[in-house]
């Protein structure tokens, strides 16, 4: 039989499943006989280690560890060297990929190359095109690109649901946070709306405990071991423990040497609350949006469907309970899920092939997804006085989808006319909160003499998210060809309009921290200290 793999590449581990050969889905085992498989890379010096190993290397205090890289997919300045090679998040994402694949073929004793991979559902244009190259420089025909509520959507979907229901997918993960309204009916998933925060994971509730260790270490001893980057990583890896053992019990300790000075620190589970119930207020924030932008309200939510590692702390599953006002849904596996949801895909995506499409979890269902930003471009605003990101297609619309407008160009006889469009992903009017894409030029257009020329442009979604954008010279019904270009990080969108110099106001927010020993006199100091840095 010929597989399809569908493959979580996640912040902190990645899941490989496949429908087998009696429509089951199968969450597939590694070389190391496990179905997670750390998303961690260890460099040695004559040997590179993906997965469980590398983290036994990490928790050996070891630094020549690549982690949590998948934030930084698509980020040019995102580089580390080990020995002497660079390695960017695209590059880390191969090497993990390809221990994927040939674990994946081992255990299936064949080859395999189409895959489904799954991304968060607010990854950018660069995140989702760089996860693509990845797949494919790992060997990989990559089907398409899923956005992991949905997989979890689709892989809880298929069990026979006979009403039709509106489910709030609640995904933490490791290094991201993820929410999206999804409605399931008899024959098809539709995804409302979707919105996260590719900053907020289960390592920041590790790091709300390494920065209270640190801090009471430093109190007692007055050094913070967490500033010795040889202790980091294992204080780091210890917090991460505890923090799994809090999942079960009441309290747990965390022993910690520093040189050799040594402190033993009892967590208990309130004090973990107390310590990051800042983080789950974020969620609940981003979940409410997405709940308005579908035009409904928490009552009516059939269920919270949570997905993601992190969502095993109990503060998680209460707190669902206490916004939602409803038991959080069970029965299916956190860390499995979006795998499994990919592999239905890929099935699905293959049907046309010799594979066979059969699940027994329920009936075949057709999917529909949104894109969680607002495709936009520079354009001057009514005044004419400054630039400014006009959107062209809305966040939480369907993809894929496409919307066309008209450009007037004046074009001259000997020259080669051009026209240059700036690519935006975005919500706001301010071109400095949104991602740039790229200036895309269009060029070879013909001229047509001294009226302007009309083009025709269209922007579009594909069904992996990835933002396409074509163009037809409306006289000649030619397609225009096109070049994208980069453009400088330090590019100033008002320098041509804003001849003189002109005053700008400015807001400034302090923001402080209040969590572990921010009480009485240390929060009097501190909002001291923010009035002098402004004064
Ligand atoms: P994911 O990215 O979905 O694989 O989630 C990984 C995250 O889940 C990591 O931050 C883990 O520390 C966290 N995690 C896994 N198991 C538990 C647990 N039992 N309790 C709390 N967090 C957990």
């Amino acid at each position: 039989m010929k597989y399809s793999l569908g493959i979580d590449l996640g912040t902190t581990f990645s899941v490989v499943s496949i429908i087998d050969e009696n429509g089951i889905p199968k969450v597939l085992n590694n070389a190391e006989g496990k179905t997670l498989t750390p998303s961690v890379i260890y460099f040695g010096d004559d040997e590179i280690i993906v997965g469980d190993g590398a983290k036994e290397m990490q928790a050996m205090g070891d630094n020549n560890i690549a982690c949590f890289f998948k934030r930084n997919i698509g980020d040019e300045n995102y580089v580390l060297q080990f020995g002497e090679k660079y390695y960017n998040a695209e590059d880390l994402s191969v090497i993990v990929l390809k221990k994927l694949k040939k674990d994946a073929e081992a255990f299936l004793k064949c080859e395999v190359s189409d895959a489904v991979i799954t991304v968060p559902a607010y990854f950018n244009n660069l995140q989702r095109q760089s996860t693509i190259n990845a797949g494919k420089r790992a060997g990989f025909n990559v089907l398409s690109i899923l956005n992991e509520p949905t997989a979890a959507a689709i892989a809880y979907g298929m069990k026979d649901i006979k009403d039709k229901k509106n489910i709030l997918v609640y995904d933490l993960g490791g290094g991201t946070f993820d929410v999206t309204l999804v409605r399931i009916e008899e024959e098809i998933i539709k995804v409302l709306s979707t919105d996260g925060d590719h900053e907020l994971g289960g390592k920041d509730w590790d790091d709300r405990i390494a920065m209270y260790i640190g801090e009471k270490f430093f109190e007692k001893f007055g050094v913070n071991p967490m500033d010795d980057v040889e202790y980091y990583n294992d204080i780091l890896v210890k917090c991460e423990n505890a923090k799994k053992q809090l999942s079960q019990r009441e309290s747990t300790d965390i022993n910690v040497y520093y040189c050799d000075l040594k402190e033993k620190f009892t967590i208990t589970r309130d004090m973990f609350v107390s310590l990051t119930g800042d983080l789950l207020q974020r969620t609940r924030s981003l979940s409410e949006d997405v709940i308005k932008s579908a035009g409904l309200f928490w009552e009516d939510i059939d269920g919270v469907l949570p997905v993601g590692g992190s969502t095993r702390m109990p503060m998680v599953l209460e707190f669902i309970r206490e916004v939602s006002r409803k038991k959080p849904i069970t029965g299916i596996n956190v860390d499995e899920a979006v795998s499994i949801g990919a592999a239905i895909k890929a099935s699905m995506e293959n049907k046309n092939s010799n594979d066979k499409v059969m699940f027994t979890l329920g009936g075949y269902k057709k999917t529909e997804d949104v894109m969680s930003h607002s495709l936009g471009m520079v354009a001057l605003d009514s005044q004419g006085k400054k630039y400014i990101n006009s959107i062209i297609i809305s966040k939480n619309k369907k993809i894929p989808c496409s919307e066309r407008r008209p450009y007037q160009i004046r074009t001259g006889k000997n020259r080669n006319n051009v026209l240059e469009v700036y690519m935006l992903q975005g919500e706001s009017e301010d071109i400095s909160d949104c991602t740039v894409l790229g200036k895309y030029v269009f060029y070879d257009i013909d001229y047509v003499g001294r009226k302007p020329s009309v083009i025709d442009i269209e922007y579009a979604y594909n069904k992996n998210g990835v933002a396409k954008v074509s163009a037809v010279q409306r006289e000649t019904g030619k397609k225009l060809p096109l070049k994208i270009e980069k453009i400088p990080e330090n590019f100033k969108w008002d320098e041509e309009l804003n001849e003189e110099e002109e005053i700008v106001h400015k807001n400034v927010v302090m923001a402080i921290d209040l969590s572990g020993s921010m009480r009485g006199t240390p929060l009097k100091e501190a909002i001291e200290a923010s009035k002098t840095f402004i004064d």
